[in-house]
């Protein structure tokens, strides 16, 4: 379903509650990566623009109650930064707090065209509960209520779903694009379409491969979840990952899965897994009993990015590897490269992936990074999310 997004409103003199995600990695009062907030630049330049009061909302880190340490004024600080270069030139303001009158008056002196960033709506124990009384009270400050928190909207929360209850709920164009990509790759693919499942355990993984394999032409497995699909089909695997009680629902997997899935022909083994001297690659059936399996092996790469050159439409869930080792990096590496080099859609589903390839500086060369990791996984899943599913259909 299409959800009705900014463009659909007229939101000239509105006040416009909007949802960010600007929960990013901070250390010591300094960000380190500000991705997710230059994603939402373009919403709030054009609620800007286009003479709204511009209240944004979103957590940061996970406090119990008030901590000083998790306050938002770093991240409005930045945020002014990037709106600099964007040509804006106010302050962006920043109150202590979500919904008493300290905001109200804030909002009131506001001018069009202002932006005020709220405090961290996690130091309200009520925020996570989705308390319907502190939605209202959000919602009062407000004449119009925009999700672009892609990567909260799997959570229904106060600020990502109550809210949406109280005043008309649209979406910002994050939550557009990633619905456009993540949407389109489910229902409407250009074929080939292939998956790439991989990172630590088939459990975590499950709904997607069962969601994916309805839709994909293949599935290629790699990651630790490989060596439960092996055990599976009774082969040796060493001391490698293996998640016993998943064995039986792995087989069942195979069985539907009418030779869409294609597991590695070799394997990097290593005597541990950190970094080590002893460790090689090895035929997918020559697993020695004393090693862990820790990456794909080249000749898997090869045969993976073949398929992945000629795909139309790629998704990938998960390193093939323990990429965060060195040595162990390299089939991750080369599946972000085979990506990069598809000429088709190419889209990375959030979390540790997409990390690996914005490490890799490969984000700009795929055709959409997803910021959310819970929700793009549960987005694959055919989950609905609830901050989207509240928002007003076109
Ligand atoms: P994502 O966040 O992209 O969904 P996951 O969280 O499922 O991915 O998995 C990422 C983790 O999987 C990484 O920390 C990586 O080290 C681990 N992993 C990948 N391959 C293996 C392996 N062969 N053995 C153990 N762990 C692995
Ligand atoms: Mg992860």
């Amino acid at each position: 379903m299409q959800k009705k997004t900014i463009k659909d409103m007229d939101i000239k003199g509105m006040r416009v509650l909007v949802r960010v995600d600007f929960n990013v990695p901070i250390e010591n009062g300094v960000i380190e990566d500000d991705r997710k907030m230059k994603e939402t630049i373009p919403t709030i330049k054009y609620l800007a623009d286009n003479n709204a009061k511009v209240i944004l909302v979103s957590h940061l880190g996970r406090p119990k109650g008030f901590d000083e340490s998790l306050r938002m004024n770093p991240i409005a600080k930045r945020l002014e930064e990037l709106m600099k270069k964007e040509g804006y030139k106010n302050k962006v303001m920043k109150t202590n707090h979500c919904i008493n009158s300290e905001v109200k008056s804030n909002v009131a002196k506001m001018n069009f065209g202002d932006i005020l960033m709220l405090e961290n709506v996690r130091f309200y124990p009520e925020e996570e509960k989705n308390d319907v009384g502190f939605a209202k009270k959000l919602s009062e400050n407000a004449d119009i209520y925009v999700n672009d928190a892609f990567g909260t909207s799997h959570r229904a929360h106060a600020s990502t779903e109550g809210v949406a209850k109280f005043l008309p709920a649209v979406a910002g164009f994050l939550i557009e694009k990633e619905l456009n990509y993540l949407g389109k790759a489910l229902a409407n693919p250009e074929k080939p379409l292939i998956a790439i499942v991989g990172g630590a355990k088939v459990s975590t993984k499950i709904g997607i491969i069962e969601n994916l394999l309805n839709k994909v032409d293949k599935m290629l497995i790699g990651g630790g979840m490989t060596f439960t699909f092996l055990k599976a089909k009774g082969m040796e695997v060493g001391k490698s990952m293996v998640e016993e009680d998943k064995l039986e629902l792995a087989k069942k997997i195979m069985e539907k899965a009418n030779n869409k899935i294609v597991l590695p022909d070799d394997i990097v083994v290593a005597d541990k897994v950190e970094e080590t001297n002893n460790y090689k690659t090895v035929s997918i059936n020559a697993i020695p009993k004393e090693m862990y399996g820790v990456d794909i092996g080249e000749k898997t790469v090869e045969k993976f990015a073949k398929i992945i050159k000629n795909a139309k439409t790629v998704v990938w869930n998960g390193p093939m590897g323990v990429f965060e080792v060195k040595n162990f990096d390299k089939g991750t590496i080369e599946i972000a490269k085979a990506l990069t080099e598809c000429k088709g859609t190419t889209i990375v589903g959030g979390g540790d992936s997409a990390s690996a390839i914005e490490k890799l500086g490969f984000a700009n060369k795929v055709s959409h990074v997803s910021t959310g990791g819970g929700a793009s996984l549960e987005f694959l899943e055919g989950k609905e999310l609830p901050g989207i599913k509240v928002l007003m259909d076109k």
